[in-house]
């Protein structure tokens, strides 16, 4: 996806800043939150015309209307307009009423049949697309949402970063799992890569907090739920904002540039270079050893996997992760991949000998 395009080229700023209620409610609503958010010096301004709601019977947005009360507030106050968009007849709403960008809501990307219907209907189409990140944690199937976008023949396109579900205890509503749109950056390098702190947090006391984070880590911008009276909101109340906590919020934040690498840093990086390289020549060294024992197992008629050896091995190195200060459950993850690929090689071996 080398020829990816900014969202909108005439602001590429950075970082990137989306901000706007859950929800268009009224159109006294919307044009009071989008003068105060155009105010504040942001220039895309996002509100759900549809919403996607846990419970029927929840306020589920004015649809049509909304997009009426989004085209006036670009109208009068210059800003760029985004709704979310969950089918291909959403779609076709939007594009009448001159709306500048889509977002995919977390359950839609989770759905590759749904997506793949929004990419149909946006073939040859020109607009801005943010894919949300699913609801459970799976690179791939964000990835391949994006992708899907992508192959339609999108160019201006971005990711949101907005939390995955979770069953376990967490001060989030949505955890965040940093590491999944970490390895985003890494297989598409020059996708911009937004944080939806709102969502993660699910409380407004945490927004900041996730937002310098999300900063730190080195995400493109943010997008940030903001309501003028947000205690009253239709939807996502406890999560929003009001316009001046917003200003208040983004003047404390923390930017950073990429810095030049200092000496001491560089020394660092070696330092970590050296390390990486002695760890994978320690694996290789315990593959080899792991396959002589694939062999003799083979060779004496015993199988693959012992599981007693197994547990026992799991255990220590447990045991050895606690007393080197090490979360056990990090170590008990590695050598479980490890152990995995050992078994896969000594499987290999009596098929080679087949
Ligand atoms: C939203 O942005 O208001 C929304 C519904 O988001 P998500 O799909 O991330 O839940
Ligand atoms: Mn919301």
């Amino acid at each position: 996806m080398t020829d990816l395009k900014p969202l909108f080229t005439e602001l590429s700023t950075e970082p990137l800043y989306i901000a706007g209620p859950c929800s268009a409610e009224s159109r006294e609503q919307v044009l009071l939150a989008a003068r105060d958010i155009a105010q504040a010096g942001i220039s895309i301004f996002r509100a759900g015309a549809w919403k996607p709601r846990t419970k029927p019977g929840s306020f589920e947005g004015t649809g049509r209307e909304a997009l009426e009360w989004l085209r006036e507030a670009k109208e009068r106050y210059g800003i760029k307009v985004i709704t979310e968009i969950a089918t291909p007849e959403h779609l076709e709403e939007v594009l009448k009423y001159d709306i500048d960008g889509v977002w995919i809501g977390a359950r839609t990307t989770t759905n590759p049949f749904a997506t793949q219907q929004i990419a149909d209907a946006l073939k040859g189409v020109d607009t801005a697309v943010i894919v949300k990140n699913p609801v459970i944690p799976d690179v791939d199937l964000w990835i391949g949402a994006i992708e899907r976008i992508y192959n339609s023949g999108i160019r201006r396109l971005a990711a949101v970063h907005r939390g995955f579900g979770t069953q376990q205890t967490t001060p989030y509503r949505n955890a965040p799992h940093w590491s999944v749109p970490i390895e985003l950056h890494r297989r598409i390098p020059n996708l911009c890569i937004l944080s939806d702190p709102s969502h993660i947090g699910g409380r407004r006391e945490l927004i900041a907090r996730l937002s310098q984070q999300a900063l730190d880590i080195g995400f493109d911008g943010l997008m940030i739920e903001c309501h003028p009276t947000p205690e009253c909101a239709l939807s996502d109340a406890a999560q929003q904002i009001t316009p001046d906590a917003l200003v208040e919020l983004i003047s404390k934040l923390e930017l950073h540039r990429t810095p030049a690498a200092t000496d001491a840093l560089s020394e660092y990086r070696l330092h970590i270079d050296t390390i990486d390289s002695k760890i994978i020549e320690l694996l290789a060294e315990r593959m080899y050893i792991a396959r002589a024992i694939g062999e003799y197992k083979h060779a004496h008629g015993m199988a693959v996997v012992q599981q007693d050896r197994y547990n026992e091995l799991l255990l220590a190195a447990e045991a050895r992760a606690e007393s080197a200060n090490l979360p056990p459950r990090f170590i008990h993850q590695i050598f479980r991949e490890i152990h995995e690929e050992s078994v896969r090689q000594q499987i290999n071996i009596r098929e080679e000998q087949k």
